[in-house]
């Protein structure tokens, strides 16, 4: 016999816990799958610090959150500004004990719906059968990368989310492609572990290192809870100000904790530039500028994000054909359902339909509320914090 449950929720980040406790919270049986915010813990530099603060947090009651997890310690958030993501961890795994959130730690590889419920396989072959899924696959499965990056010998590039250590690259010369948060902390962890010259790449202008506000977030994230379908109703001149108030706070505004780790005699900025030739020999790379000049590495890091392609998510392959989807974000409903009855989608694959805040960890109290609501018929309890 099968294992079954009523909701599978697969995947083990900060969607997932959320969405899966307060499941529980409401009474529904829940299993969860996946290793413990593997993302995370893998594909995030162990020195790297979170741009958000101690108000996002993962739970839809307001209870046990970042703050409360500070309290429960008897630490002060202000002694951990910026947040080192340790700390996020160790809250996570606090918050997983406190909703008493059993993981099992084995992967999906893929989900089928043979009838009206699903059937997910799992990596030891054995299966789990659930009225409902809910898949939080977050963005690991949508690396954005230039078609050039092929060119380049896979020995010498990675992408920023495979590359977490940095010794390696003691004494290299590296060029960075991409200008964003993630660019300059990069080049920042090099320059901490030693990199001889870092070289960082971008279409365009350099961008601001300053202090930053993302209280602006909360209004639309309530906005989202109190009127059913209030990102999609938005006109698109709407939804493009919030996108581009979103786009200056978070992509062209930069951590001012950054400056004093990217030092001039070690990081150079090349802005309004694209690469446009590459060379390889055995030694190194060259990349070609469109501005002429050539700058020669030891390895290329692709700080180019992500982009929603929800055929590439593997445990997916099984039911994609089946699911409606628009520029590779699937269309859901307003409660997170995709046009597949029952599997439910959310995280960053919700951000065309729900709005950008849903790729941060600020959304997932309000994404776990719309979606077991949703799954209740319209029930379940109020959102707390
Ligand atoms: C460098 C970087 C820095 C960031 N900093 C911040 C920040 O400071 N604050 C913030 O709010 N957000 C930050 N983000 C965004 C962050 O990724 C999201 O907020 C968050 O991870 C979204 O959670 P999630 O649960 O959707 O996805 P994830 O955390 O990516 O979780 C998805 C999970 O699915 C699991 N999974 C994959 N395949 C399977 C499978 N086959 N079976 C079971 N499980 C599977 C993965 O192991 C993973 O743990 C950052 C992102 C990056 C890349």
């Amino acid at each position: 016999m099968p294992d079954r449950t009523d909701l599978l929720v697969v995947g083990a980040g900060p969607y997932a816990y959320s969405a899966a406790a307060f499941a529980r919270d409401n009474g529904i049986e829940t299993r969860i799958v996946g290793r413990p915010m593997a993302f995370w813990r893998n594909q995030m530099p162990a020195d790297m610090f979170l741009r958000s603060g101690p108000d996002w947090h993962l739970d839809a009651r307001g209870e046990h959150t970042f703050e409360a997890f500070f309290e429960d310690r008897g630490l002060r958030p202000a002694d951990f500004d910026p947040i080192p993501v340790a700390v996020f961890l160790e809250y996570t795994d606090w918050f997983r004990d406190c909703k008493g959130l059993d993981l099992d730690e084995r992967l999906v590889t893929g989900l089928t719906k043979p009838n009206s419920g699903f059937v997910a396989t799992l990596d030891d072959g054995t299966t789990i059968t659930a009225d409902k899924v809910l898949a939080a696959p977050g963005v690991g499965s949508f690396l954005n990368l230039p078609e050039w990056y092929a060119d380049v010998p896979p020995a010498r590039r990675s992408h920023t989310s495979d590359l977490v250590s940095f010794d390696s690259l003691a004494g290299a010369r590296v060029v960075i492609i991409g200008g964003r948060q993630s660019a300059y902390e990069w080049a920042a962890l090099l320059t901490d572990h030693g990199a001889e010259h870092v070289d960082v790449v971008h279409r365009h202008s350099t961008p601001n290192f300053a202090k930053v506000s993302w209280h602006f977030v909360d209004q639309y994230v309530d906005q989202t809870l109190t009127h059913r379908g209030w990102w999609r109703g938005l006109s698109p001149e709407r939804q493009r100000a919030i996108a581009s108030e979103f786009w200056q706070v978070g992509r062209l505004t930069l951590e001012p904790w950054l400056v004093p780790r990217i030092p001039d005699t070690v990081v150079t900025s090349h802005p309004g530039c694209a690469v446009v030739g590459t060379a390889v020999s055995e030694h190194d790379v060259t990349l070609t500028l469109s501005n002429g000049k050539a700058l020669t590495a030891d390895h290329v890091v692709f700080a180019s994000g992500y982009r929603a392609d929800l055929a590439r998510v593997q445990y997916l392959s099984g039911l994609v054909d089946r699911v409606s989807v628009t520029e590779g974000f699937p269309d859901l409903t307003e409660g997170l359902e995709t046009s597949l009855a029952g599997l439910y989608l959310t995280g960053f694959a919700a951000t065309r339909d729900f709005g950008p805040f849903y790729g941060f960890t600020k959304g997932c109290p309000s994404a776990a509320h719309i979606a077991v609501t949703d799954m209740m018929g319209g029930g379940g309890e109020e959102v707390g914090g």
